[in-house]
């Protein structure tokens, strides 16, 4: 009740919540009450939860931030919130988000801008963004309107609106978690993770929403271990690399300093801190951008106004696709489907996409010969702090500059946290970034606890 009174209160402002379930959160929450008073307590009694609104929800509206999707009810539960409900969490209602999860900013939702609840210190009414494609539910749990939610991170979309807003946020190894009931973006990159308050809060949300699902191609049949005891095993011993291709050039030195801070902590808590290089860092950026557009351009032919959603009539069936996804989908859609179509193109496929494929290959590479020598990598997890709204929004390439520091990990498949460990000069919340070995989120748990 009283996360659903500070949503009333707050969302007007800060258009988080797409649409909030007050009445089926109040009844979930009655439930989960008199599970425990029954004495059957799941590991995430009653707490109270944002979903992303890419995640399919059984009987409540679906968007992906998108018109093209209209007022779509899912007749189905995606299997990571099916778990999270297993485990008695009370869902509060669909965070906004960029349309489809494409953006660093959450200005492109077709639902309007999420507002980052953190302002300057010299509070000169500067609006700025949550960061994304997850902005409404990071700015969500850093406004206290949810104890932790759902995102979904294809080149950064849990790190950076984590980093922005000052809490925590993890992107667990690709397969960790089911895509079953994921709107899809990009298929070989998309990874369902949480944010929350703390390392040890995603720690606990990951423990449920993790799992083998056969119903998708690509989840990993692997154990869950006990995350949250991860937390606390310290880092002494460890060896944690420092890449030096993301010692940036023009970098601000706020996030120079918060990254020499933040191994200094590791240093004192026992851990051996070792200059490593990642040599394809550089290419990371463009191959992603070819990557993930392609795979868009591929998932988003569904919305064709016949079975989903939105439909423009036209005057035979072509013209009917034309209309429908000429109004559904918005322009960072529509630069990213045609990206991707040009890309895959019979003339471009092997000088693009078959490249950036090879180019792939080699940034995992690097990262398999790093983790022979270390346990685990720290980065900053953004180059800056929140922007302003309305900055780099009629720049692209400035956009998407923003991912440099998180797309090698989405292209490697390894687990990436974003953990809150400073503040810039104007008391902005900065954070840094730990990267571990495929399907060793323990260790990245342990080193982003010592962070913290
Ligand atoms: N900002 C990146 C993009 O726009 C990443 C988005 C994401 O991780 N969903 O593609």
């Amino acid at each position: 009740a009283a996360h659903l009174e500070a949503i009333a209160a707050l969302n007007p402002r800060l258009n988080v919540f797409v649409t909030v379930t007050a009445e089926r959160a109040m009844e979930a929450a009655r439930a989960s009450d008199a599970r425990r008073a029954n004495g059957i307590a799941g590991r995430l009694e009653g707490v109270p939860l944002a979903i992303k609104d890419l995640f399919c929800t059984e009987g409540v509206r679906t968007t992906a931030a998108s018109r093209i999707l209209g007022e779509f009810v899912p007749p189905y539960e995606s299997t990571v919130t099916a778990n999270l409900l297993r485990d008695g969490a009370v869902f509060l209602g669909k965070a906004n988000l960029d349309e489809f999860a494409m953006g660093s900013s959450n200005a492109t939702s077709a639902f309007g801008e999420v507002e980052n609840p953190w302002k300057r210190g010299n509070d000169d009414g500067t609006r700025l963004v949550p960061g994304g494609s997850s902005g409404g539910s990071a700015a969500a749990v850093a406004a206290r309107l949810a104890m932790g939610a759902t995102a979904t991170d294809t080149g950064g979309s849990i790190r950076q609106p984590a980093a922005f807003c000052g809490i925590a946020g993890m992107k667990p190894t690709y397969g960790r978690c089911s895509r079953f009931g994921v709107v899809a973006f990009a298929s070989s990159l998309d990874t369902p993770g949480p944010v929350a308050r703390t390392v040890e809060d995603c720690a606990l949300l990951l423990e449920s929403m993790a799992g083998h699902d056969p119903r998708d191609a690509t989840s990993a049949k692997v154990a869950v271990p006990d995350f949250a005891a991860a937390c606390a095993r310290g880092v002494k011993g460890l060896r944690i690399g420092v890449p030096r291709e993301y010692r940036l050039e023009g970098m601000p030195d706020e996030i120079e300093a918060l990254w020499s801070q933040g191994l200094d902590w590791l240093r004192a808590e026992g851990a051996e801190i070792v200059d490593i290089s990642l040599p394809h860092t550089k290419y990371a950026l463009p191959t992603y951008y070819i990557v993930a557009p392609a795979e868009a351009s591929s998932n988003l032919a569904r919305y064709d106004g016949v079975r989903f959603g939105q439909r423009v009539d036209g005057a035979d069936l072509k013209d009917l696709y034309e209309r429908t996804r000429a109004a559904g989908f918005g322009a960072e859609v529509k630069r990213r489907i045609m990206i991707g179509t040009y890309v895959l193109s019979a003339g471009y496929y092997d000088a693009y996409y078959v490249r950036a494929q090879r180019v792939r290959a080699l940034i995992k590479r690097d990262f398999d010969e790093a983790f022979r020598d270390v346990d685990a990598i720290v980065t900053p997890a953004t180059p800056s702090a929140a922007f302003a709204a309305g900055e780099k929004q009629d720049d692209p390439v400035a956009m998407y500059l923003n991912d440099v520091f998180t797309v090698t990990a989405n292209l490697a498949g390894i687990p990436g946290l974003a953990v809150p460990a400073g503040f810039d000069r104007q008391g902005l919340p900065l954070g840094l970034q730990v990267l571990g070995r495929d399907f060793d989120e323990e260790t990245v748990f342990a080193v982003g606890t010592a962070i913290e």
